[in-house]
């Protein structure tokens, strides 16, 4: 594990070492990566720098949709020691694969993202994602093992034994998605447990969707935990690619695994640095699947400025969306994370809420639905009014559209135990329910 004393002129260096040698294997053992070059007029050892890498076209899910099952290997079938998937709502599903080389620098880069958020050998970790064919399970489990700490491998669902678990474990942290947290915390108050009098909790690592400040706080507020983001795609290994540190101000991502580069998602352009727009990362360590350029569709931007932690790697803002969730509404384009970002500042927002976008006549419509307390709710007509017609105002301030603001009963909503859906859209052209 790299100390916060190597600099970035280290970095670099064994950045560039490991991106030529990246190319070369690519080139002699993976049938995309040499087309990759070849379309673009190059051999491997034309690429020098990260800077060389915008000469060549992208990988994109569509490619590893084309290449499905077996297409994007790049060794022998029988090095392959692990499948992951994902099965797209569109379309066909998409495969990765791991040899076990690849497993170990995984598991090393989990390691790094656990460590990074504070977890030592001492802490006991409940992992609530699914094992399965999603990376999430996995990938925490391996990296957790590799820092020493003791995992509960519990898996997703059933959440009062989740509870019983961590109370009778002593658990110290746990990882899931950040909607499953929030349920978590409304079932240990319907079943009389106060966190923070009745259970060992001290952090979480949370992930798999964008999450705001206002729904971490909530977290944070209602298990007496720090509350962690962590980022990572299943085509890349899967989590391990960025975390935040105890500053929780941007995710470090792990620079002498990865190349990050900032795209205009529109042109394809690369963007100055610090300019916000879609990440696009280059492996520098696979065997069984190594590619270049890799579009994410995630938006966010590098931080440039040092964090006060130390470390030398640099940062990413917490991904406010990814560009196919970005909802165009009245010729507006929204993020249906900066929606929660506006509602979640007024004092009545207890972090369940939805979006539903409807088309009536040819104008789009905008609709939320937000939980607030029973209190709230069955007290006083005016005060319900006011809330109401703050949010809708905050709304039209921000985005200068109007929206219809309902406010809805306490556990109303569904609550999720993987990804919350929080958007509906019933426009049909519009309408991307990604998995
Ligand atoms: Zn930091």
């Amino acid at each position: 594990m790299l100390s916060t004393k190597v600099s970035r002129y280290d970095i670099i260096s064994q950045q560039e070492k490991a991106l030529r040698r990246m190319a070369r294997y690519g080139e002699k053992s993976s049938p995309w990566v040499k087309r990759q070059l070849k379309d673009a007029g190059l051999r491997a050892d034309d690429i020098k720098s990260a800077q060389d890498l915008a000469k060549i076209p992208f990988t994109t899910k569509e490619t590893l949709r084309e290449n499905y099952p077996f297409g994007l290997l790049a060794c022998p079938l029988d090095k392959v020691v692990r499948f992951h998937a994902s099965s797209g709502t569109t379309g066909k599903s998409t495969v990765v694969y791991y040899t076990q080389d690849d497993i170990n620098v995984w598991s090393g880069l989990m390691a790094r993202v656990l460590k990074t958020t504070g977890l030592t050998n001492k802490d006991i970790m409940q992992i609530i994602y699914n094992y399965g064919f999603f990376t999430g399970g996995f990938g925490f489990h391996y990296g957790a093992e590799r820092l020493g700490i003791s995992v509960i491998p519990s898996g997703s669902g059933n959440t009062k034994k989740q509870l019983e678990i961590m109370r009778d474990f002593k658990t110290t942290s746990f990882t899931s998605t950040p909607s499953y947290a929030l349920h978590l915390a409304e079932v240990a108050v319907e079943e009389g447990i106060d966190p923070e009098r009745d259970l060992n909790l001290r952090q979480g690592v949370f992930g798999g969707e964008p999450w705001s400040d206002a729904l971490r706080k909530q977290i944070e507020g209602s298990l007496g935990i720090d509350a962690y983001d962590n980022y990572g795609l299943s085509e890349m290994c899967g989590p391990g690619l960025a975390c935040e540190c105890e500053q929780k101000e941007g995710l470090h991502f792990w620079e002498d695994y990865f190349i990050l580069e900032v795209i205009d998602p529109k042109t394809g352009e690369v963007l100055e640095e610090g300019e916000k727009g879609e990440l696009v990362f280059t492996p520098l360590w696979k065997e069984a699947m190594p590619l270049l350029r890799y579009r994410t569709r995630d938006i966010s931007r590098i931080i440039t400025e040092e964090c006060d932690c130390g470390l030398p790697f640099r940062r990413i803002e917490r991904i406010t969306g990814r560009s196919d969730d970005m909802l165009i509404i009245k010729g507006v384009n929204i993020f249906p994370s900066q929606i929660e970002e506006v509602i979640s500042r007024h004092p009545a927002f207890q972090g369940h809420y939805q979006i539903l976008v409807e088309k009536k006549g040819f104008m789009d419509t905008l609709t939320i639905n937000m939980e607030i307390t029973d209190e709230l709710f069955s007290g006083n007509l005016r005060d319900l009014l006011k809330v109401q017609r703050e949010l809708e105002e905050s709304i039209r301030s921000t985005f200068f559209i109007s929206a219809d603001v309902k406010l809805v009963e306490e556990g109303s909503m569904p609550r999720s135990v993987g990804k919350a859906q929080r958007v509906i859209d019933l426009r049909g052209d519009n309408n991307d329910n990604r998995s």
